[in-house]
């Protein structure tokens, strides 16, 4: 069946789920109803709040009213009929307000824009019949309810939504549905949002306590705990030490400077609603950065450089503040306090396609280290049509792309090109990454800036002792480190790699007569840099081992006369039943290869 079939599936259902809620309280008042990706929703105005548990009797009064085999009819009729017609439903009104206001093709379907739109030439519109529910609606529909199948959809959940999505309107209520061709196609989907929502890194921080996010601190501002702090270090230490071989200096840089410095980089005028607002001191007013760029372009400025000095690389793990909506804000992912993996690289316009292909094996390198196999590459361009939209010559321009074009070409990577999609100071390749349930997160971006050498004059000297322009290379690799470390959380489904798990063997003693040995067991391991947790308080061993697998240690070792007397160890694996006796010796071996190994 195709797409299109399917659409019309959905959005039949969405209608009925109208007509089911309507049998329900004949007082609902009826907004929008359009499909979405995999489903539909309809906006309800209702005398009462919905629960969960009214969701099964509205997909039952929905499966009723399939079998009957109602055929949906698509009517002309004039805007004044349809004022008649839906007299006791004020959205539908004013929906048709609108459409007479403008004296043009309007829809009641916002999200949509079909050729068949609900007015039609001659201040007609269309509606369209199911049983007794009349819907204002540009369509288009199944004939028949026959034509769905009535065990392959699913009413999902219920959420509060304003009219028009303003929040000045009233709020509506919400509810969602799924809709496929096949049950089969529902229970996959239906099963993937499961392992979606076991995976949520919120959920699973619930017993990793890795981070919090306060109401006494304020939304989007992340605390890191111990264990939390610890995976992210270790990290950030790995990523600073492939950038020093890379040629990369590290800086650290204030979190505030002169608002007058954002005035110059024109983020006031093109940035600003991102922006905290400025603060006032000493008649002087400060702004906490959204960006770590400006920084580094003074330390770049705070000598004279020769063509022989370029590429200039500084790197930096710098937190950014930028206002993100509340409504947007969700766990790690998206935040207000966003630590960019950032560099900047000041090079010779010839240098910019070999820099660039450095910063993709950095990229992959990074990535692949994590896990992640699969990618998405973009590269947007100018629009050729619009070229004084953009700064910079057209000659740099050219080289720039093509520089980026080549990069991409040379290291094998497959790639689409987004012509126009471009920021007016240069063009940019950005990396999808995909996580193993096939989500995609922003991921690497690398983008090439001709403004900001422009603007504070960023300069070297060639080999003809003659002023030139350097271009600047922004670029992260990670993308920012707590969207990262949600994109792992959740990968990982909390459970680390041994190298990051922030305790590596939990030791846990049978009885009282255990546990010196246990003390110097856990002395031992230290002693060879692994990360312990001797849990000797006075609980069960099996109430210790599920907190230990709770919080998703790689190895478990129960120590009790067996293990005492005979020096060896069973090693309780994470994840399986099964136990592994081993000596200490070939344990420590095993665990230290493991670590090096980034297993
Ligand atoms: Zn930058």
């Amino acid at each position: 069946m195709s797409d299109n079939n399917l659409e019309k599936i959905r959005h039949s259902l969405s209608h009925l789920m109208a007509s089911a809620v309507w049998q329900m309280f004949p007082q609902a008042k009826f907004a929008i109803g359009p499909v979405i990706e995999n489903g539909f929703y309809y906006d309800f105005d209702l005398p009462r709040n919905l629960t969960l548990d009214d969701l099964p009797k509205i997909e039952k009064k929905m499966r009723e009213l399939l079998k009957q085999d109602i055929k949906f009819e698509r009517l002309k009729i004039s805007v004044e009929k349809a004022k008649e017609v839906f007299k006791n439903q004020p959205y539908k009104i004013e929906l048709l307000e609108e459409i007479t206001a403008q004296g043009k093709v309007g829809s009641s379907d916002p999200t949509k824009t079909t050729s068949e739109d609900v007015a039609v030439p001659g201040d007609t519109v269309t509606v369209y019949r199911s049983a007794k529910f009349i819907d204002l609606c540009a369509g288009p529909h199944v004939d028949s309810t026959k034509e769905i199948n009535p065990d392959a959809f699913r009413l999902t959940k219920i959420a509060g939504a304003y009219w028009r999505g303003d929040e000045k309107n009233k709020m509506l209520q919400r509810i969602y549905g799924v809709a496929f061709n096949t049950k089969k196609e529902l229970d996959a989907y239906l099963k993937k949002q499961e392992e979606i929502e076991l995976r949520d890194h919120r959920i699973l921080n619930k017993d990793l306590h890795f981070y919090s996010i306060t109401d006494e601190i304020g939304a989007g501002l992340v605390i890191w705990h111990p264990h939390g702090s610890l995976i992210r270090g270790l990290i950030e230490d790995f990523w600073k030490k492939e950038h020093a071989k890379r040629g990369y200096q590290y800086c650290y840089t204030p979190h505030i400077g002169h608002y007058s410095l954002w005035v110059k980089s024109g983020h006031t005028s093109f940035y600003q609603e991102n922006m905290y607002p400025p603060m006032v001191l000493e008649n002087t007013k400060y702004q906490i950065k959204p960006m770590n760029c400006l920084y580094h372009v003074q330390i770049f400025k705070s000598d004279m450089r020769s063509y022989k000095d370029l590429p200039i690389k500084y790197c930096e793990l710098g937190t950014v503040y930028r206002y993100e909506k509340a409504g947007t804000l969700h766990g790690l992912l998206r935040v207000r306090s966003i630590t960019q993996d950032d560099a900047h690289i000041f090079c010779r316009p010839d240098q910019v396609e070999e820099e660039v292909i450095k910063v993709l094996e950095l990229a992959f390198l990074m990535l692949k280290n994590f896990g992640f196999k699969k990618f998405e590459i973009c590269l947007s361009t100018r629009d050729q049509k619009n070229k004084e939209k953009y700064l910079g010559s057209d000659e740099i321009w050219q080289k720039a792309e093509k520089a980026l074009e080549n990069a991409l070409k040379k290291k094998k990577l497959k790639f689409k090109v987004d012509p126009g999609e471009a920021v007016f100071y240069g063009p940019k390749i950005d990396i999808k990454i995909f996580d193993s349930l096939g989500r995609g997160w922003q991921g690497p971006t690398i983008q090439v800036d001709f403004n900001f050498p422009e603007k504070f004059d960023l300069n070297y000297i060639d080999d003809k002792g003659n002023k030139q322009k350097v271009v600047m290379i922004h670029r992260t690799v990670l993308g920012a480190m707590e969207r990262f470390m949600g994109n792992l959380m959740e990968e990982y489904a909390g459970a680390f790699p041994i190298w990051l798990s922030p305790i590596q063997v939990s030791i846990i003693n049978v009885g009282k007569a255990h546990r010196k040995y246990c003390e110097q067991l856990g002395k031992k391991l230290k002693d060879e840099g692994i990360r312990i947790d001797l849990d000797l308080v006075n609980e069960t061993v099996p109430y210790r081992v599920r907190k230990a697998e709770k919080q998703k240690v790689p190895y478990i070792l129960v120590i009790g006369d067996k293990e005492k007397k005979g020096k060896s160890l069973n090693v309780r694996l994470r994840g399986q039943k099964q136990m592994k006796k081993m000596t200490i010796r070939s344990f420590i071996e095993k665990v230290k290869k493991e670590i090096r190994d980034k297993k």
